[in-house]
Formats: structure tokens, C-alpha cells, sequence
């Protein structure tokens, strides 16, 4: 995306993190300079008192060297060298009468502190003070010292120069800050739009899909590990949502598909009885007729209805104690007619018991629907083995057929729903038996698969774990 696009796009998300970052950076900038600050103004301050103290130790030696008349000459040099309006020094007694002083035209008001006199007199080096005159604009650094026995030192200095200093940096501070304080908010927005365009794109995306383009994902790129998480993640949901909702039309045509067949037949038949009936007879086929497609329809929908609740959850079993054995004998000796009839042989391998925990309805059914089948796509003198094997864990329950078997493209789809192999359209049945079967195996937590080989039969193995809640 172009820089244009990026700094014209509006987000509030964006323009409250721009936001945040300039508060926090100028909050933080500021409490930097009031650090900074402090530390200037006490560097100079420190400065200036050494200046001030290395004069009283000059003069203190000078004192000793050259007597009162060169500590005079002294200060009145030094004072003008500094400028007389910027400096006074002033000798003082111990009672504060002023012996010796500098030009103290600029220092007409300049009083003599008595508390720092008497901290002297009783055994201070020095005492310093800052006054605030009303004639002069800056501040004042007084110091009183001790340059030999009975002689104060009384000199101040004006802070003009450090002030002037202080106040200076204080405006190209805040000069500074405010044009940095813009630049970082808008390089805090630029890279606040930076982070969030993946976002933007999902979202977009979002939008797209809703309007009706399904199709529609985000496309990857490098935009950092998150935001290339969201959009995999955000990606991987749209493909499950679209793949379910292409399971769910293809169920909704075949379910409309089924319908639509045995419903057409009952017209049919209704249609040519009432035109062409005339007998008891012909009106009684059409009712049989018609029982027969509606128990066919029922017995779909409740299929559909049995395979919904299953999917729904396992509230729906009622669990307890089942003999797997005893179910497999009973489904065999069930279904033992109906093999006769078609001339097959059912074989079972059981153990005496086979014990596993859950709905022996669901379980009855299991085993029947898989027989039923095995029975229905095997041709005349073939055998069904049922057989029950299995460790502590787990049940395995094996229906092995010697019937048409199912092709390998076929293998991966019989257990959806409505799906038939293109030899079993024309024969009884809807699609659902094996759809049935994996709701009822996956609600008892366990596992369904088959194996087969066209034209020579088909082995579905049923793994059950013997507790579903352990
Ligand atoms: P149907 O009502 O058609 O039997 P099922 O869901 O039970 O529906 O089975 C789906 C399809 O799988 C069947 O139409 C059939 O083609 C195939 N099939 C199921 N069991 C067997 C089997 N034992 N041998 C061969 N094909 C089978």
C-alpha cells in the first residue's frame, strides 16, 4: 500500500495511539527537562559559590600578605573587573560596620545580614544567601566569610548571566519539544496506520465477504507475527465456514433430491389411480403404495433427526452397561432370515461377553445398520463374518463381507451423508446408514473405518473405548 494511501486513511484506533504516544512522549520529555534543569541550575549555582570562595581565600592570604590597603585595592579591582553593577565586595567588622568597599552605586539597598554575621561570629567558615531585589530584575548570590581575624568579607554576585543562561535553554527547550512533540505524533500515527493495516485489510475483508464475495481472503504478507497470525487464523475460519457451508447446500440439495422422488411417486400413483382406477384393488395398491414411500420418507427424517442429535452432543445417550457380544448375536440372529433369503452365510466370532459402557439402542443400531449393509452389497453365496476383538481399552468390532466391495474414490465419501455408491442408486436405501453409524461410534468417543476391495468385499472395523468417560 502506497504512503499516500497510508496517510490519508482515517482510523481512530490509529489517531488514539498517535495520540498517546505524543502525551506520553511529551510528559516524559518534560519531566527529562525539569531532571535537566534541576541539574543546571545547581551546576551553576555550585559554580558560582566556588568562584565566590576561592575570592575569600585570595583575599584572606592577601591579608596576610599585604595588609588591609592591598585587600582594598583588591576589591575594588576585582569588582570592577566584573563590573560594578554585576559585583560588590564589601569588608565588614564583626558587628557589621562597613570598613572597606567596592563602588556600591548599583548596591545602594544591599542590607547586611545579621543572623549570617552572628553564625560567623560563632564559628562559621561562611554563610551563603540568594536575594530577590526589587530594583534589579535577577537574583543575587550574597556570601559572608572570614579573611582574618575581626574581617568579614561581605560579596555578591548577580546571577544575571546564569539565569539569562537557564532561561534560554528553558525557550529552545520548549521549542524543541513542540517540534518534536509534532514529530513524534505523526510518526507515532504513521507507524501506529503501519501496524493497524492488517487489521484494516481483515476487516475489509470482512466487509467484502458480508457484501456477498465469499471468496474473498486476506492476502499474506510479512506485516509482523501477529497480525500475520490473525490474518492465517481469520483465513482458516473463512475456509471451514465456506467448506461448511458447501457441506450443508450439498446436504440441503440431497435432502430436497430425496424428497422430491418418493413424493413425485406417491402424485404418480395417486394421479393414475383417480384417473384410471376403478376397482377396490387398484385403490388399496395406491395406499399401500403410498404407506410404503411415506415409511421410507419417515424413516429418512428420523435418520436425519437421530444424526443431528447425536451431533449435538452426548447428552442424548442414554449410557449404561452393554454386553457388545450379546448385541452381535442378537443383530445376527435378526438379520439370519433375510441372509437365508438371499442365500448368505453370517458368521460370528464373539467372546461369552464383551462389556462396554454406553446406549444400547444406539449401539443395536450400530451393529444393524453395518450388517444390514454387509448383507445388502453381497451377492448371492457370500459370507458376513462378525467378529468382536479387543484389548482393556477398547472394543473392536469387525463386519467383513465377501460382497461388491467399494472403489478407492468411493472409500473416502461413504460415511457422508446421502452419499451412495453409483452401483447402490438403484437399490433401497437413502445415504444415511453409515452417516449413522459415524454419529453414534464419534458420540461413544470412538473411531469407524473400512477397508475393501472392489468385487471381493469390504471390512468396516469399529473401535469403541470401553469407558467413553475415562
Ligand atoms: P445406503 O442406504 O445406500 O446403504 P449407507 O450410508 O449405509 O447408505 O452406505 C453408503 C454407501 O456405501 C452405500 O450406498 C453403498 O454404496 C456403500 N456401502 C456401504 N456398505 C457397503 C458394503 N458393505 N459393501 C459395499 N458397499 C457398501
Amino acid at each position: 500500500m502506497s504512503l499516500s494511501k497510508i496517510l490519508r486513511l482515517p482510523s481512530t484506533l490509529a489517531l488514539r495511539l498517535a495520540l498517546w504516544y505524543a502525551v506520553i512522549f511529551t510528559i516524559s520529555s518534560f519531566g527529562a527537562f525539569l531532571v535537566f534543569n534541576l541539574l543546571i541550575t545547581s551546576g551553576l549555582r555550585e559554580r558560582t559559590d566556588k568562584e565566590l570562595l576561592t575570592e575569600v581565600s585570595e583575599l584572606s592570604s592577601h591579608l596576610v600578605f599585604g595588609g588591609l590597603a592591598a585587600v582594598e585595592l583588591d576589591i575594588i579591582h576585582d569588582a570592577e573587573s566584573s563590573g560594578v553593577d554585576r559585583m560588590f565586595l564589601r569588608l565588614l567588622s564583626p558587628d557589621g560596620e562597613a570598613l572597606v568597599s567596592s563602588n556600591m552605586s548599583s548596591w545602594k539597598n544591599i542590607a547586611i545580614n545579621r543572623t549570617a554575621l552572628n553564625s560567623l561570629n560563632t564559628g562559621a567558615s561562611h554563610v551563603f544567601e540568594t536575594l530577590t531585589l526589587p530594583q534589579r530584575q535577577y537574583k543575587v548570590r550574597i556570601l559572608y566569610g572570614i579573611i582574618g581575624p575581626g574581617k568579614i568579607l561581605q560579596m555578591g554576585k548577580s546571577l544575571e548571566d546564569d539565569e539569562r543562561f537557564i532561561e534560554a535553554s528553558r525557550e529552545k527547550f520548549v521549542i524543541l519539544m513542540a517540534a518534536l512533540t509534532v514529530f513524534g505524533g505523526l510518526i507515532g500515527w504513521f507507524m501506529a496506520r503501519r501496524a493497524l493495516l492488517g487489521v484494516e485489510e481483515v476487516t475489509q475483508t470482512a466487509e467484502d465477504i458480508s457484501k456477498g464475495a465469499i471468496e474473498r481472503r486476506v492476502p499474506l504478507r510479512a506485516r509482523g507475527a501477529e497480525i500475520d497470525r490473525l490474518a492465517t487464523a481469520f483465513n482458516n475460519m473463512l475456509e471451514r465456514i465456506h467448506a461448511l457451508i458447501c457441506g450443508m447446500r450439498e446436504i440441503t440439495d440431497n435432502i430436497a433430491h430425496d424428497l422430491r422422488s418418493p413424493i413425485t411417486r406417491i402424485r404418480g400413483v395417486a394421479e393414475m389411480t383417480l384417473t384410471s382406477g376403478k376397482s377396490v384393488g387398484e385403490y388399496e395398491n395406491m395406499a399401500a403404495n403410498t404407506i410404503e414411500e411415506c415409511d421410507r420418507l419417515l424413516e429418512m427424517i428420523e435418520t436425519m433427526l437421530a444424526i443431528s442429535e447425536l451431533e449435538a452432543g452426548a447428552g442424548s445417550l442414554a449410557m449404561g452397561e452393554v454386553d457388545m457380544a450379546g448385541v452381535v448375536e442378537d443383530a445376527c440372529e435378526l438379520f439370519q432370515p433375510l441372509a437365508e433369503d438371499k442365500g448368505l452365510t453370517i458368521v460370528t466370532e464373539v467372546p461369552t461377553s464383551s462389556r462396554v459402557y454406553g446406549d444400547i439402542q444406539k449401539l443395536q443400531r450400530l451393529v444393524a445398520n453395518l450388517l444390514d449393509n454387509a448383507i445388502k452389497y453381497t451377492p448371492h453365496e457370500g459370507n458376513v463374518t462378525v467378529s468382536i476383538d479387543g484389548d482393556e481399552a477398547q472394543v473392536l468390532l469387525l463386519v467383513k463381507d465377501t460382497g461388491v466391495g467399494i472403489s478407492g474414490d468411493d472409500l473416502a465419501n461413504v460415511f457422508e451423508r446421502f452419499y451412495r455408491c453409483d452401483p447402490s442408486r438403484s437399490g433401497a436405501g437413502v445415504g444415511l446408514g453409515l452417516s449413522l453409524v459415524m454419529a453414534i461410534v464419534r458420540s461413544h468417543g470412538g473411531e469407524v473405518a473400512v477397508t475393501s476391495s472392489p468385487g471381493k468385499g469390504s471390512t468396516f472395523t469399529v473401535s469403541l473405548p470401553r469407558n467413553p468417560l475415562s
